[in-house]
């Protein structure tokens, strides 16, 4: 067992006394065990390259048209209180002589949730990664999520959910913004 699995477990320990609880009743025995396994993963895309994820398969194309990925699911852990960020992002782009496999785009925003986040900043980095790398005309991202430090710790009473967007290149006109917008609108019903 390495060190670093050993601090962490001494560390899980040391909150479950101090919340009261007795780390060695049969229930908790394997807890700190379970929470290191499962912060490894939550915490995965640290050890991630985002732009490794999109240099796999970047393909030139005359496409220019706009491709959308809508209604990817994340997880994530927000920084300040260590509790999950859950949603669902649209990410659109134009392209200007690159496009990128589909299926890297949800691997690049898992790149990102799996690490500790704000969402204003995971938005921000996704739009960042793509501009970049693909250097499309524009790109759009928008994501909504809930927050479990707010609905769990009772500062958002109900189901509240927060919707953050980062636009770049020609998604700031008005005439794409709205396209991209009229999309991501459309409900799953009219949806095949
Ligand atoms: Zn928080």
């Amino acid at each position: 067992m390495d060190n670093k699995e050993e601090k962490f477990k001494e560390a899980v320990t040391t909150i479950l006394e101090i919340i009261g609880e007795d780390p060695s009743r049969e229930g908790l025995q394997k807890t700190p065990h379970r929470v290191f396994k499962a912060f490894e993963y939550f915490t995965k895309g640290y050890k991630q390259d985002p732009k490794e994820v999109l240099n796999q398969a970047l393909f030139e194309s005359s496409n220019n048209e706009m491709v959308i990925v809508r209604d990817i699911e994340f997880y994530s852990l927000c920084e300040h209180h260590l509790l999950p960020i859950i949603g669902r992002a649209h990410v659109a782009y134009i392209p200007d002589g690159k496009v990128v496999g589909l299926s890297k785009i949800p691997r690049l925003i898992e790149v990102f949730a799996r690490r500790l986040q704000i969402q204003e900043q995971l938005t921000e980095q996704i739009a960042e990664a793509i501009n970049e790398v693909i250097e499309p005309k524009g790109v759009g991202v928008v994501m909504q999520a809930r927050h479990m430090c707010m609905e769990m710790r009772g500062v958002e009473k109900a189901y509240s959910s927060t919707t953050t967007s980062a636009l770049r290149g020609i998604f700031l006109k008005e005439k794409t913004r709205k396209e991209f917008f009229d999309i991501i609108n459309t409900p799953q019903t009219n949806r095949f």
